[in-house]
């Protein structure tokens, strides 16, 4: 039977979110002849305008929910209107990004449609009928793979950003543009205001670079070099619980076990130790090189490359390297 695939994109300040195109990328790998792949695009006023960007990276019609009341998410308001599009679609797939939104979205989801859920999906693969996803587990020290034992149930897949690459967009494409009225709920909370914690304009789940620090940055203001590596780097900062928990940075900074998984393509550790907590979040970046005055730090295990050495010397030298570039 034929899959109607339905990826639901993530918008943040007026601009696409990259793991949209890549969970479009994963519906694309999923996906066989005949079957069909869709988004939906779910906010506030200027939303709909976005919808020529998922036509270029392969959709084939974009569903959009555009209400001033879905400016922020809630779970209630865009349950009710991915439901209302779910509804006209009848996807037998939805993908999501594993984000903040995309972890709290999907399950209700799946449990409304009664659809089953593999979460933190890094790769797909198809071989014949099968689609296999990747997924780690153990915190990064073991994967495994699962299929949908149904082949032909609702699936809900939602993909770790900065694993999957999208495929390249072309402007030429075009896609119908379907409006999607929604029975706006009685909310049970509404949220009254958004206050950012973090300085950085790039989202550190989505950034290619990171470079983050630990208990050995010493202070808030020890972070400063790390900021100015960051910003040679067009990277963004990222910390370790350990200087989180010092007060040296924001919670929202944290990185791990109980903080933001990240994938960059380089993962700069300064003065981190490496604790297995620490490495849940950021053991899948491409490479990773870790800044420690003690060789025998555990970050140096998982390290592509490694320097002995005193943050505070090494971080400034790296930044002064890198502007000359
Ligand atoms: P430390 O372990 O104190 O390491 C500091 C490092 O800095 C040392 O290796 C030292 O050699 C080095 N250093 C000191 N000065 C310098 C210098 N001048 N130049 C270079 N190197 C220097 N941790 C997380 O990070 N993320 C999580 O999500 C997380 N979740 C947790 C969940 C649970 C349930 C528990 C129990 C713990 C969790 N932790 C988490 C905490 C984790 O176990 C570690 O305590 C924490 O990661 C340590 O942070 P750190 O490496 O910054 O500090």
């Amino acid at each position: 039977m034929a899959k109607t695939f339905l990826v639901v994109a993530e918008a943040r300040g007026g601009k696409l979110r990259q793991v949209s195109f890549e969970a479009l990328r994963a519906a694309q790998l999923s996906a066989a002849e005949g079957d069909s792949i869709h988004a939906v695009l779910i906010g506030g006023s200027g939303t709909k305008a976005l919808a020529s960007e998922l036509a270029a990276y392969g959709a084939e019609s974009i569903y959009v929910v555009e209400d001033a009341a879905l400016d922020n998410y809630n779970s209630e308001a865009y349950l009710s209107a991915l439901l209302a599009v779910t509804g006209e679609v009848k996807p037998s797939a939805l993908y999501f990004g594993h984000t903040a939104a995309g972890r709290d979205l999907a399950p209700l989801a799946a449990a409304k449609l009664g659809a089953g859920q593999l979460s933190d999906v890094t790769a797909i693969s198809r071989s014949g009928d099968r689609v296999a996803f990747t997924r780690p587990l153990y915190a990064g020290k073991a994967v495994e793979k699962k299929a949908f034992t149904d082949p032909d149930g609702t699936w809900v897949v939602t993909i770790r950003p900065n694993n999957i690459a999208p495929q390249a967009p072309d402007a030429s494409r075009q896609a119908p543009v379907i409006d999607v009225a929604y029975p706006a709920p009685s909310l049970r909370s509404i949220i009254r205001e958004v206050v950012k914690k973090t300085s950085g304009t790039i989202d550190l789940a989505e950034a290619k670079i990171v470079v983050s620090g630990g208990r050995g940055v010493r202070s808030a203001e020890g972070f400063q070099p790390l900021e100015e590596l960051a910003a040679v780097l067009g990277g963004a900062v990222g910390a370790s619980r350990g200087a989180c928990d010092a007060g040296y940075c924001e919670y929202a900074m944290q990185i791990g076990q109980t903080g933001k998984v990240v994938t960059p393509e380089i993962y700069i550790a300064c003065g981190i130790s490496g604790a297995i907590q620490h490495l849940a979040g950021m053991s899948s970046s491409r490479v990773i090189i870790a800044i420690n005055k003690d060789a025998e730090a555990p970050i140096f295990k998982v390290a592509d490359y490694g320097i002995v050495g005193d943050l505070f010397e090494v971080v400034p030298l790296l930044t002064e390297e890198f502007r000359q570039l």
